[in-house]
């Protein structure tokens, strides 16, 4: 095994230098021996066990404009949609009776819409008690995120980007920044919602410098769910001409994280699968232990085009469920009948101020 993979493996950590020289290494045998070690890590805490997330991607209408995102405001080109209440409900049912225990509601940014939100999550919290509810609405005041949370919303997933304030300056336009953004990631925390952060890899003018921090930042914060998906570029958006982020490096980022975070709920991503065939068995092969099969009715998924050629997963007929057990077991794991919650187990359970 790579010594500093052996380092890492050991002390959960290492100096900014090896992970540096780990970030920026062309040694192929270094991705064969992070892989390894990040699985068997993962193997051993979840039992070889994958959770899956039905994801509903309620409402492509979004407030923002950033400049990497296919449903930014100003992409006249894209239909707007909101689901129904009916439509909601309807999709969980569907996930349910696929036997999936977690919904996550994902969507533009929309102050305006939520509390509507809230309503469905209270009617969703009490039709299937026995499921989590996952959230990822974008920044809200910490009054919004309190009335989603006591209407049972479980998890909340807010994806730093990155954690370099003027690379956060770059990717968004004005009005927004960082600092926000790591607010509401404390509010959630606060609250009690299981928090997910993460970041794109190979977002224009990123460096290695930038994916330092956002190790750093994931490391101090310890969020419970981390997402980490290469940067493809969307047509229609000002970042559009920059090429895509390696699905390479993402996965080597995704063993480190699950390295430093043994216990951490890491999706093998959309992203990911979008830019590598076999992207969701190359993330469970790195470290990752979480799929999110979408469940946003047929009508309206093209509309939500956050990037180029989004690959979605689909699990919606026995088909395909079947199909993915059989991939599943093609690299000895399976599905897990939870809800999936964080468990810790060896982790500092201490929130360091982020
Ligand atoms: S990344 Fe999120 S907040 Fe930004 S434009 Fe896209 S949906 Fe809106």
């Amino acid at each position: 095994m790579n010594l500093f993979v052996e380092e890492l493996l050991e002390r959960k950590t290492l100096e900014d230098d090896k992970l540096l020289r780990l970030l920026d290494s062309e040694d192929v045998l270094l991705d064969e021996s992070l892989h390894a070690a990040a699985h068997e890590v993962a193997a051993d805490h979840f039992g070889k066990q994958v959770y899956l997330r039905a994801l509903i991607e309620w409402s492509s209408v979004c407030r923002n404009d950033c400049l990497y995102c296919g449903i930014r405001r100003s992409n006249t080109s894209l239909p707007r949609y909101n689901l129904s209440r009916e439509d909601i409900l309807q999709a969980c049912q569907h996930a349910y009776e696929m036997g999936l225990r977690t919904f996550v509601l994902q969507g533009g940014e929309n102050p305006h819409a939520v509390e509507g939100l809230a309503e469905t999550v209270a009617e969703i919290h009490a039709s299937w008690p026995d499921c989590a509810i996952t959230l990822s609405l974008g920044e809200l005041p910490r009054s919004t995120y309190e009335r989603l949370r006591r209407s049972g919303a479980d998890r909340y997933l807010l994806r730093h980007e990155t954690a370099d304030a003027d690379h956060y300056a770059r990717l968004h336009p004005a009005g927004m920044c960082l600092e926000n953004r790591l607010s509401c990631l404390r509010d959630l925390r606060e609250l009690g919602f299981q928090t997910g952060m993460g970041m794109m890899v190979g977002s224009p003018w990123q460096t290695s410098r930038n994916l330092l921090s956002d190790i750093r930042l994931i490391e101090r914060f310890r969020p419970e769910m981390i997402g980490i998906g290469p940067f493809i570029p969307h047509p229609d958006t000002p970042l559009g001409g920059h090429p895509a982020g390696s699905a390479l490096l993402t996965l080597r980022i995704c063993s480190i994280l699950r390295l430093m975070l043994p216990d951490a709920l890491i999706p093998a991503t959309t992203a990911l699968s979008t830019l590598l065939p076999n992207g969701r068995r190359a993330g469970i092969l790195a470290g990752a232990n979480v799929i999110m099969p979408n469940f946003t009715p047929k009508a309206q998924r093209s509309a939500y085009a956050l990037y180029e050629g989004k690959n979605a997963i689909q699990v919606e007929s026995a088909e395909n469920l079947r199909q993915l057990k059989t991939e599943l077991a093609a690299i000895g794991w399976r599905i897990s009948a939870s809800r999936g919650d964080y468990e810790e187990s060896t982790q500092i359970a201490t929130y360091n101020h982020v």
